[in-house]
Parts: structure tokens; sequence; C-alpha cells
């Protein structure tokens, strides 16, 4: 497995991010990494996180990583692409303490649902720029 550090899909987090008011999400606090030769049949991205046993150890507080698995995310349209990143950024909890939402809250219903707002708050700034 190879990682290279992803600054594309730190850009498009901080889109999101901005246009959700995802407040929550310090993005100072997280990776964006792609990955690749991983074996995994069906994930296309991963969310880690440092627990809290490791937080309390090296004196931080949280930190997660959003992981892409190249093969798989690389061949997506921009729209699908969208939807993984907020789908991950989504399993970042308020507290940002390490921990996940799981997926009775992330799933494809409520991502779309986010997914639906984001394009919206999209047009609505290009109209008002008008
Ligand atoms: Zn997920």
């Amino acid at each position: 497995m190879e990682y290279e550090k992803a600054d594309d899909l730190r850009e498009l987090a901080k889109k999101i991010v901005k246009k959700m008011n995802w407040n929550h999400i310090d993005l100072d606090n997280i990776g964006f990494l792609r990955s690749f030769g991983s074996s995994t049949r069906r994930t296309i991205a991963r969310c880690h996180g440092l627990g809290k046993a490791m937080q309390i150890a090296m004196g931080r507080k949280g930190f997660y990583v959003i992981e892409v698995i190249s093969e798989k995310f690389d061949r997506l349209n921009n729209e699908q692409k969208e939807k993984v990143l907020i789908h991950e950024l989504m399993h970042i909890p308020k507290s940002f303490g390490g921990g996940f939402i799981h997926h009775n809250k992330v799933n494809e219903k409520t991502v779309n649902e986010n997914y639906k707002k984001f394009k919206k708050e999209e047009s609505l700034e290009s109209f008002y720029e008008v």
C-alpha cells in the first residue's frame, strides 16, 4: 500500500465545509491521502481517527485522516467524488473527539440530502454574484 498527500481533496473539502457551514470540521487537523494498491474490493474511501488513548498519550487533540482509494475514487465523476467526500466528512462528529458518526446516520439518504444542499448553496452563490 502506498500513500500520497491529496491537496485536491483538501481543496474540495474546504469548499464543502464552507458552503455547508460545518464549522466543527477543523481542516488543520485533518489529513487527506490517496492510497494505491489497496486490496479491498468495495471500499472507495475511509475515515480514520486518532483514538482517545493516543490523543492523551501524545498530548494533542483530535486528528482525522480521509483516505481515498485511487483505483476506485479517481474513476468517479465529479458528482460522485463530491458525494464521497461529503460522506467521509459526515463521519466526523461535532466533538472532533476521535470517534465517528456511524452509518445509521451517514448513508445514501443523508448524503444525498447534504449534497443537494451543497449544490443549492453553490447555485445561490453564483446567482448573487451576477
Ligand atoms: Zn462511511
